[in-house]
């Protein structure tokens, strides 16, 4: 079997015991495959093992393998998103986690509404309160949230964070129940304002922790496509 389609395979066994063990239905654990610096033949490696969500982190670089992996794909942007790259990131993908304000918020939507198409976007939550990272306070995803009735193309469904990297996984997890407890807080305040309430939380090394603290997308790179340059 190619090693893609095994890793694969592995990964969503893994999700399936992560999720059973909690209690939680495996269906409601979404795969996002991390394709970044890896080329279009490694997505459609993974296609062709039934894999359909992917994930990128830059703009530039999704803009040239979107168009050579194949048609019928789910696309997420999960890296940081410039304003001044909204009008392209509407055009290509079908999520957004990145949503860090509501200056973004307001490009993306009338981007979307040019490009015909409603977005679906996540608000990434800096709960470590680094300045180093982005991601958006509490404060300011209430503020996106206040503004989010007026975004026409726009549907908000949920929250994203990265936390800090631990060699150890069990560390992530206060972390991925912040993110929990955040929307918990948000959708008791707006009923409603989360959408789908997704939680996109979890990566190769922490996602068994994140799918525990009731994560419902996992972004998964390395321990699909192997390790990056
Ligand atoms: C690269 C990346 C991932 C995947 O990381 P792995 O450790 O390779 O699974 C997940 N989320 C974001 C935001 C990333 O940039």
């Amino acid at each position: 079997m190619n090693p893609i389609a095994r890793n694969l395979q592995s990964i969503r066994e893994e999700i399936r015991a992560a999720a059973e063990g909690c209690g939680r239905a495996p269906g409601d654990v979404l795969l996002l495959a991390v394709s970044k610096t890896f080329p279009p033949e490694a997505v459609v490696e993974a296609v062709r093992a039934g894999q359909t969500r992917f994930g990128e982190n830059r703009v530039q670089e999704a803009e040239g393998k979107i168009p050579l992996s194949g048609p019928g794909l789910e696309w997420h942007l999960i890296g940081h998103l410039q304003s001044n790259k909204a009008r392209r990131a509407a055009e290509l993908f079908d999520v957004i986690h990145s949503v860090d304000g509501v200056k973004l918020a307001a490009r993306l939507d009338q981007a979307a509404g040019e490009a015909g198409r409603t977005l679906s976007v996540l608000l990434q939550a800096d709960l470590a309160g680094e300045a180093t990272k982005f991601g958006a306070s509490p404060e300011e995803i209430r503020a996106i949230l206040e503004a989010a009735p007026g975004f026409r193309n726009l549907r908000v469904d949920g929250l994203m964070t990265i936390p800090p990297f631990f060699d150890d996984p069990a560390r992530s997890r206060p972390w991925f129940e912040r993110l929990r407890r955040l929307l918990e807080t948000l959708e008791a305040e707006r009923p409603g304002c989360l959408g789908r309430r997704h939680l996109s939380m979890g990566m190769s090394h922490d996602f068994a922790e994140a799918i525990r603290e009731g994560a419902t997308i996992v972004r998964i790179g390395s321990a699909i496509f192997g390790a990056r340059a």
